[in-house]
């Protein structure tokens, strides 16, 4: 997992199992910790994450980042931009290319009005 906003390795990475199975994957929460920009986390239920978290601590409270001076509570991940077709194959949720953000930083910004 990487910080959606300067692609840095996260650190002190944290799975913990929510006990569900979906087609034999078990779902979990992963988060880490960017040393510049804080804890991010995401759910990973059977597919690759469709969106992280910026959150206040591991399993916590939704927070705010602002990234050149825009708010954000998640970035979307390049899972969302895969074709249908490609997203309904098979696939690792832990996968890490997918779990890309969909834009480096500042272009992020542009992407939501
Ligand atoms: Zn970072």
């Amino acid at each position: 997992m990487r910080c959606p906003i300067c692609n840095a390795m996260l650190t002190k990475v944290m799975v913990r199992d929510l006990g569900g199975i979906t087609a034999g994957t078990i779902w979990q929460v992963h988060a880490g910790e960017c040393v510049d920009h804080g804890w991010f986390q995401t759910e990973v239920v059977s597919r690759p994450p469709r969106e992280i978290f910026a959150v206040t601590k591991p399993f916590g409270a939704a927070r705010r980042v602002v990234v050149n001076g825009r708010e954000h509570f998640s970035f979307s991940t390049v899972w969302n931009d895969l074709p249908g077709d490609e997203r309904r194959k098979p696939t690792n949720p832990l996968e890490e290319k997918y779990w890309r953000v969909r834009t480096p930083q500042g272009q992020m910004a542009q992407s939501k009005t």
